[in-house]
């Protein structure tokens, strides 16, 4: 079943998710939705906060479903390290058409458990590591305009007004 991705203005987008406790049934149904959500609008990253869902939890995919074995569930993830730097575009499905370049660690160690309630920990690079910060930022209520300079966050949060005034950010 297709979600709803929800737009930058809904306050779900600014809360801090709550752990997940329950690795069931429904939580399975969330994931597999998740993932066919993030597939259809073309993303390689969702939050459970972007489908309304309050829940430390999102998914991942960089191959564009070309390696299973690159389709990652992470649920109530901590970062555990960072090491380097990289600098590159990012966009998000909860600001279409908007993308601008952030720095962030290159490399990442982060802990997470998997939707059978198995802990895991492993590192990952590059695109796959900005995309896990990016989604770890949205699951504590945080999103990438944060990182612009108050300058160019304000011009971005006036496109989108002007956008939301048209009926284009729905
Ligand atoms: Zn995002």
């Amino acid at each position: 079943m297709m979600l709803k991705v929800v737009k930058y203005g809904d306050p779900i987008l600014s809360q801090e998710g709550s752990s997940v406790t329950e690795f069931d049934g429904k939580l399975a149904d969330l994931v597999e939705n998740m993932f066919l959500t993030m597939r259809d609008e073309g993303g390689v990253g969702l939050a459970a906060p972007q489908v309304g869902e309050s829940l430390k939890l999102f998914v991942m995919d960089c191959t564009g479903g070309k390696d299973p074995a690159r389709r990652l569930t992470f649920i109530n993830p901590q970062i555990v390290e960072t090491k380097d730097i990289q600098v590159g575009e990012e966009g998000c499905l909860s600001f279409p058409g908007i993308y601008f370049e952030v720095e962030r660690p290159r490399i990442v160690t982060v802990s997470a458990f998997d939707i059978h309630g198995k802990e895991f920990t492993a590192q990952f690079e590059n695109f796959e590591a900005r995309c896990i910060l990016h989604e770890t930022d949205h699951i504590y209520g945080k999103v990438f305009i944060e990182y612009l300079s108050p300058l160019k966050r304000d011009l971005v949060k006036r496109k989108i007004k002007k956008r939301i005034k048209l009926g284009d950010w729905e």
